[in-house]
């Protein structure tokens, strides 16, 4: 877009693409001024400012529905311009809809900020609200349809991948938990992993929030393999419940005794294991427990003290506590 340059006999394939690839060409080029002088479905004509000469004319090529560039003078002696007419508020939501989308609680003013270093140009609060506003109400729509396809979704897991665990909970109507395990994760899992499961949750940055949990298994080739996951909307002791019946049913944990879980303290979750499964052995994750300990115990020999202490493989020389020259109690 940097070295567009319109020449004549480019076709376009109507005048909306034209009209977007000149608004770009004036963003880009910083020639805030280009205007469109005569703007009909068929014919469009765009000018620059007052003494410029640029100037360019599209018109419907003969024998088809295309837009072509019929005149163009491509000389400017306009200046850059901080304000620019180009950065309408039906531009900027398309710009940014996929940044928005994955960041839906951008403030307005960092907006505003990053539109006018990205472009060298000013926009006002307002386009940067209503640009803002535009894509919020496309996303939200967009997720809000897509919820109510979940029914088909769940279906269509359940006949594509036959004996799959797919579970949807609702609350009065609205969408409140799902849960999905796979056939080939469970069978595979069961056949070729160790009894030892990570859990896991993070917040969702999604407009409607929520929470996705995930638990892991080591394969025998050390390495990650998923077993099952849900996303809920709040994480807490009944959630944790729900989620730890359904997943002791599908790996089928029937000697409580034999099994590992590794986790970090989520809420709720302790208590749902003192519930479901109390006799299964319950480790907290190092590396979890490293970003709070590193709040209050700073420093590199603190740092190696814990991993260290903590890749001892036994008890007693875990209560030695070598790691790092510090002992551990
Ligand atoms: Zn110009």
């Amino acid at each position: 877009m940097k070295n567009l340059k319109f020449t004549l006999g480019i076709i376009f394939r109507d005048n909306v693409q034209f009209k977007r690839a000149v608004m770009m060409y004036s963003l880009v080029n910083g020639y805030g001024e280009i205007h469109f002088h005569r703007n009909e479905k068929l014919k469009i004509t765009v000018k620059c400012a007052k003494d410029c000469p640029w100037m360019c004319v599209a018109g419907k090529m003969y024998g088809s529905n295309n837009i072509q560039i019929k005149t163009v003078i491509d000389d400017h002696t306009c200046g850059r311009t901080w304000a620019n007419k180009n950065m309408t508020t039906s531009l900027l939501p398309d710009l940014y809809l996929n940044r928005i989308k994955l960041n839906p609680t951008w403030p307005v003013e960092s907006f505003l900020s990053t539109v006018e270093s990205e472009w060298n140009h000013g926009c006002t609060k307002m386009k940067a609200y209503k640009a803002l506003n535009k894509d919020f109400k496309i996303i939200e729509g967009k997720h809000a349809e897509q919820y109510t396809k979940l029914w088909d979704f769940v279906e269509e897991v359940r006949r594509t991948n036959p004996g799959s665990t797919v579970k949807l909970k609702l609350d009065e109507g609205r969408f409140h938990m799902i849960y999905v395990c796979l056939e080939a994760c469970k069978e595979g899992f069961k056949a070729g992993c160790r009894s030892l499961i990570g859990l896991d949750g993070c917040h969702l940055k999604v407009l409607h929030g929520g929470l996705l949990l995930c638990v892991v298994g080591i394969d025998p080739k050390d390495e990650t393999w998923i077993i099952a996951y849900a996303v809920v909307e709040m994480e807490n002791k009944a959630t944790w419940i729900w989620f730890l019946q359904l997943l002791a049913d599908d790996v089928s944990i029937e000697n409580q005794n034999g099994w590992t879980f590794i986790s970090d303290k989520q809420n709720g979750l302790i208590l749902a294991f003192q519930k479901v499964l109390p006799r299964c052995h319950h480790r907290f994750c190092v590396r979890h427990l490293y970003t709070k300990y590193m709040n209050l115990f700073k420093g590199k020999t603190l740092k190696d003290a814990l991993w260290g202490n903590y890749q001892k493989n036994n008890g007693s020389t875990f209560q030695k506590g070598d790691g790092g020259g510090l002992e551990a109690r």
